[in-house]
């Protein structure tokens, strides 16, 4: 992926250095997170409830993390990425607000209650805000096996993909069903918000590509190869569980990669409408 050169975003906040001590969580609960709750997770305070044994999150006091430029290739690249969505999001609409981002390593307080690194990347509504802690990636390429930058990429994209939902209304109107129907019809609505993110992100790179030209030979391969590795079917396997459908929250191997390409090859949101596919 070409990206080196290009504009870095403002709205990065680095509290890499400003930890609030918060205790790294062990490779036995990461899995269980990404289990659960498939990764990049569209409800941080859920994953927190358990992963703290059900207690209420207390919100932690943290020292703002600094803004301006970042200093490391890792940062940069989230930065780069990041300015990347705010050029193609904002080209496409006019009244686009850009999300914020932080950079935090194991826990960082946010609106959504205490984020942790093992809930993977998330996006946090009420702060509008994206968290990346970037050990991230290295459980990405390593762990579940997607290397590259533009599989990054796809993660920073699919989470901004989120901020989108939020802008447009839908996060809220999922949001509002939660209790009033069951668990595995709120389980189907959280996969097609999922894989709008998903296609959302195909229209990222798309435009990206074309305004940019930031793909490389292998990069579309490596992005469907994420696309693959995390969907809820293959996480379950890979964990040695049997396959459960009713409880997918973010969608199968081959439903990710259908609407990531999906996204990349029309770079039409309008394309992204999971809500009325049939079938999804
Ligand atoms: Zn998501």
């Amino acid at each position: 992926m070409r990206w080196e050169g290009n504009r870095q975003s403002d709205n990065v906040e680095d509290r890499r250095a400003s930890g609030v001590g918060g205790r790294s969580i062990g490779i036995g609960s990461i899995i269980v997170a990404l289990i659960a709750w498939g990764v990049f997770g569209i409800n941080p305070l859920t994953v927190l409830g358990i992963m703290q044994g059900g207690a209420p999150t207390v919100q932690t006091q943290q020292a703002p993390g600094t803004t301006g430029p970042v200093d490391d290739r890792s940062g940069q690249f989230v930065a780069t990425v990041l300015a990347d969505t705010e050029d193609v999001w904002g080209g496409i609409y006019s009244n686009y607000k850009d999300p914020r981002l932080v950079l935090f390593r194991d826990a960082t307080s946010t609106a959504c209650g205490t984020g942790q690194a093992a809930m993977g990347p998330f996006y946090c509504p009420a702060d509008t805000t994206v968290y990346i802690d970037l050990s991230f990636f290295d459980e990405l390429k390593s762990r579940l096996g997607a290397p590259g930058e533009f599989a990054q990429a796809y993660v920073i994209a699919h989470e901004v993909g989120h901020h989108l939902q939020r802008l447009q209304g839908t996060t809220q109107k999922i949001d509002s069903m939660r209790g009033r129907i069951s668990q595995t019809e709120y389980n189907q609505l959280s996969v097609r918000l999922e894989l709008q993110a998903d296609c959302y992100a195909g229209v990222w790179g798309h435009h990206a590509d074309r305004q940019r030209k930031i793909l490389e030979g292998g990069d579309i391969e490596a992005a469907m190869n994420a696309a693959a590795k995390i969907g809820d079917d293959a996480l379950q396997r890979s964990a040695g569980r049997v396959v459960r459908p009713e409880s997918f929250t973010h969608g199968t191997s081959d439903q990710r990669q259908r609407w990531f390409y999906t996204g990349l090859k029309s770079g039409d949101p309008q394309a992204c409408d999971t809500f009325n596919a049939s079938p999804l």
